[in-house]
This record gives structure tokens, C-alpha cells and sequence, in this order.
């Protein structure tokens, strides 16, 4: 019988305050019909996940674009917080909005995945948010591309962090294909981020066993299941009454898993012992964040 579940949730959000040149969603907005169709989906959703009161519930939030300057996210996230069997609330964000909400929070159950934009924020604000974070007792991880570009950011940021936070870097790629680093290149990404080389790969996946599917899956706005963010097949839908009845193993049909999201869920990767209650947000086990 299931006892667990991590759901990873996208809504219809696909806008940000920030104009990353990497990112489709950089400054776009939603209609006013969009943004009320983003909250009408996950006020369900949310009530969705406190009805699940017999399975512990992780939830990890993966926007198209930045959730939580959004009012009904922040409350989304106090709310799924202080329900007993939800152990967990994850958001990915650029750290842009307002902090205060997270008083509200249960502290013990929130974590958060920061990306550092560089040209999008001076780092001095951006460590200001940080020490918000420290201040608060909020778990988190911060992260940056790894663009040449952004190497002088890079050192700069390590540099201003506290040694014991761990700053993991996404390897760069354009159309899917990692940017073809030269050795010195990778050698100073991998002393910024010693985890750098797992990113830094195409993990061949098909036909391999990941828990997606079975423990992990991913839900958008209408709830329809799908395995992860990767593979658009439909298994399901959370609305309807024997949805967990869809979720059994299955082998993986996609050639290739470059994302953590997706390739931390394969047992081959051996990354849950890594990461440990950290594999969400992204932090090794051996790091204190507290
Ligand atoms: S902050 Fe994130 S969502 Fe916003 S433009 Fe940059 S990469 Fe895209
Ligand atoms: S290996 Fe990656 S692409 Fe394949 S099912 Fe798992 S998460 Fe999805």
C-alpha cells in the first residue's frame, strides 16, 4: 500500500520579474485570466494534498518561471506547511520577493532551491536575502548556471557565502548539449561545486529503472499525473479517486536524463544516499544547514 509520495507541481504560472537571458519566461506576464486560472489550480491543489491525510506527503514546487513574489503561493506554502502529514515544502525560486511571509511557515517542513541570476540582482541584495534565509532557520541550497560569463560572479558569490553552504552549479547547455567546457574550466567549476561532475552528464536512461511514476510524480494544473517533467505521457489524474492506482514501477522511456529533478530518482545514480533528506532541495547530507 502507499505510504509516500513526493508530487512535483507546475502550475500555470510561466512568468518571472527577472529577464534571464537563458530563460523563455524572462519577463513574461500571464493575462489576468491566466493568473486566476494559476490560482483557482492551486487552491485545488493545495486542498488536494491535505486530504491526503493517510500518505506523507513531499512537495516540491517547480515553477515556469517565479512563484513566490505571488501571494497565493506564499499562503500555498504556509497552508501545505502546517498540515501534519505533509513533511515537506520545496519551492524553486529566485529569491527576489519578500521574506517575511515565512514567519507563518512551519520552519521544520520548508526548504528552498535559490538560483543566483547574475545581471539579474547585485549580490550584495541577493546575500542579503540570503541572511534573511540564515536569520529565519530556512533550509536552502544556492545555485548559478555555469556560463563563462558568469564565472567572476561565481567566485564572487563562493566567496561571500559561509563555507558550510553548499552552492551546487548547473552545467551550461544550449539546446539540451552541455557547453563543451575546456579542462580549466571544468576544473574551477568543480572546486566551486565538488557534485559539478554529476550535473555535468547525460545519464542514459532508457529502459532504466526511476522512481518516477511510482513515488515520485509530477502534476500540473488540472492535476494530471505524468511520470516527471521530462516525458509528456499522461498516467492519471490526482482528482480522480483511483489515481494511485497508476502509480506501479515503470522503466524510463526517454533516451537520456540531464536534470537533478530527474536523474537523482534513478537507483542506478545511487544519489538518495548522497543527498539523503536533502535530494529535493538539493543538499548533500554531508552539509549542515543550520
Ligand atoms: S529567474 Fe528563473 S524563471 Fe526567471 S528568468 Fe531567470 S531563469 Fe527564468
Ligand atoms: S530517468 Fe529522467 S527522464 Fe527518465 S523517467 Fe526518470 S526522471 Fe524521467
Amino acid at each position: 500500500m502507499l505510504a509516500s509520495l513526493t508530487v512535483l507541481y507546475r502550475g500555470v504560472l510561466s512568468s518571472c520579474n527577472y529577464s534571464c537571458g537563458y530563460c523563455p519566461f524572462a519577463k513574461h506576464q500571464e493575462s489576468a485570466a491566466e493568473r486566476q486560472a494559476d490560482r483557482r489550480s492551486l487552491r485545488r491543489f493545495t486542498a488536494w494534498a491535505q486530504q491526503q491525510s493517510d500518505l506523507a506527503l513531499k512537495l516540491f514546487f517547480t515553477p515556469w518561471g517565479e512563484a513566490l513574489i505571488r501571494k497565493h503561493y506564499q499562503q500555498a506554502l504556509i497552508t501545505l506547511s502546517q498540515t501534519a502529514h505533509i513533511e515537506k515544502v520545496v519551492f524553486q525560486t529566485n529569491l527576489s520577493g519578500r521574506l517575511d511571509f515565512l514567519q507563518q511557515a512551519d520552519k521544520n517542513k520548508v526548504a528552498l532551491w535559490v538560483t543566483y541570476h547574475p545581471g539579474e540582482v547585485a549580490l550584495v541584495d541577493f546575500l542579503r536575502q540570503i541572511d534573511d534565509l540564515i536569520t529565519q532557520q530556512i533550509r536552502f541550497s544556492v545555485g548559478v548556471v555555469g556560463k563563462p560569463s558568469h564565472f567572476a560572479a561565481i567566485t564572487e558569490l563562493r566567496a561571500a557565502l559561509a563555507p558550510e553552504i553548499y552552492l551546487w552549479v548547473n552545467a551550461y547547455r544550449s539546446r539540451s548539449r552541455c557547453y563543451p567546457y575546456k579542462p580549466e574550466q571544468f576544473f574551477f567549476l568543480n572546486q566551486i561545486d565538488p557534485l559539478f561532475n554529476i550535473n555535468a552528464q547525460d545519464y542514459q536512461s532508457l529502459g532504466k529503472a526511476c522512481l518516477t511514476g511510482e513515488q515520485v510524480i509530477s502534476v500540473d494544473q488540472h492535476g494530471t499525473i505524468r511520470r516527471c517533467h521530462f516525458i509528456d505521457k499522461k498516467l492519471g489524474n490526482i482528482y480522480q479517486q483511483d489515481y494511485r492506482s497508476v502509480l506501479i514501477p515503470r522503466p524510463c522511456s526517454r533516451n537520456h536524463c540531464q536534470c537533478h529533478i530527474g536523474y537523482v530518482h534513478m537507483p542506478e545514480r545511487q544519489l538518495y544516499p548522497l543527498f539523503g533528506d536533502g535530494v529535493l532541495e538539493r543538499i548533500p547530507s554531508s552539509v549542515s544547514m543550520s
